[in-house]
């Protein structure tokens, strides 16, 4: 991976990665070498019942298959891979659930 930075192509070594977004930084001078999808992150907030509702289910879906789209067709620029599947899943499973409460009371 290359730093813009230090102008020099890193070894895997000189790379650090952030545990919770998956960003990459640069050990010697620290610069952040991804940038986190917000799409990504907009999907795992829109999916978490607890912040949005219901509500946000289906913007989850569509923000994170946008997300997973985008981090493909970036080759490895930006990252949040693991984030934008976690909205989608959330996302789904919060359509699932409102689907259910509407279908249940009527069988
Ligand atoms: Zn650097």
């Amino acid at each position: 991976m290359f730093c813009p930075k230090c102008k020099i192509e890193l070894d895997i070594k000189e790379i650090k990665i952030s545990r919770w977004t998956g960003n990459k930084f640069c050990k010697r001078c620290g610069a952040k070498l991804t940038k986190l999808s917000g799409f990504a992150l907009a999907s795992l907030i829109l999916g978490t019942p607890f912040i949005c509702g219901f509500l946000g289910s289906l913007p989850a879906v569509i923000f994170g298959i946008i997300a997973l789209d985008k981090i493909s067709k970036s080759k490895g620029k930006i990252v949040g891979r693991s984030m934008a599947i976690l909205g989608l899943i959330l996302g789904s499973l919060g359509i699932i659930a409102v689907l259910l409460a509407i279908i249940l009371p009527l069988l």
